[in-house]
């Protein structure tokens, strides 16, 4: 059940309305990356959660992201307020100015309104905790973009609050996930295909115009990796045995297989 608390969960002052900044803002009240994305996300996963101590997290931090979603709508109304009667104002958000007579809704800063296809929810702990962790640095990048557009010193003092509240949650779900003992590219039941699993396939090859560089790092050499240089050039299939042969006509090893033999 929820409770709401006649309190913000931190203090907002505003010491000079922007309304332009009030309309970034709103990409943390409606936006994708925004407070109430959080907070239905982690409680729609919460609900659908059958592992108790992680339902229980799943329950606090997104409790606590609709505390967020107060804290950050009370800041944009105060910075878009005059959007009601200053048309320069009005001029920085016209949907908030007219239709909301300066008041706030679940509006991004371009006037798209919320949706929950901005959720992540997938039903596998382990997956929604990957999206969660991803959904906190995205929130946690959006303040600071919005802290380097704004000199307003009770602003940035909220903007900080939530920011940090944000990497607090990055760690916290980050642990839960590592406690689940689960290796890392474990997802799921069914296992990957050993061997097409190792192959990297190289499939921009070259040096670009500019200088760009076909890399090699511990994301395609080393360990279990097969480096497969360039297969689309590669496909060529024997017509007598079905095999994949080279462009040079040569039989090959690797490259990308289909079908089953
Ligand atoms: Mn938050
Ligand atoms: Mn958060």
């Amino acid at each position: 059940m929820y409770h709401h608390v006649k309190q913000l969960m931190y203090t907002v002052r505003v010491d000079t309305p922007d309304p332009r900044f009030g309309n970034m803002l709103l990409e943390q009240f409606g936006g994708a990356n925004g407070e109430l994305a959080a907070a239905m996300q982690y409680s729609v996963q919460g609900i659908n959660c059958e592992d108790p101590e992680r339902k229980d997290l799943l329950m606090d931090i997104g409790t606590e992201e609709l505390s967020h979603l107060e804290i950050i709508g009370v800041l944009a109304r105060m910075h878009l307020r005059p959007s009601k009667s200053k048309r320069t104002a009005a001029e920085a958000d016209p949907l908030i100015a007219i239709v909301g007579g300066g008041g706030i809704n679940l509006y991004n800063s371009m006037g798209s309104p919320w949706t929950a296809d901005y959720l992540k929810v997938t039903g596998e702990l382990d997956v929604d905790l990957r999206n969660d962790i991803a959904a906190e640095a995205r929130a946690k990048i959006t303040y600071e973009r919005l802290m380097n557009f704004s000199d307003d010193a009770g602003t940035l003092d909220a903007l900080q609050f939530l920011m940090t509240r944000e990497i607090t949650h990055m760690k916290a779900f980050s642990l839960a996930l590592e406690s689940m003992g689960k290796p890392m590219l474990s997802i799921g039941l069914i296992p990957p295909t050993p061997g097409i699993v190792d192959q990297y396939f190289n499939d921009s090859t070259g040096e670009g115009d500019r200088g760009e560089p076909d890399v090699r790092g511990p994301w395609n050499q080393g360990g279990s990796w097969e480096f497969v240089e360039a297969p689309a050039f590669q496909a060529f299939r024997s017509p007598e045995t079905g095999e994949r042969m080279s462009a040079e006509g040569g039989k090959r090893n690797g490259g990308p297989r289909k079908g089953h033999s």
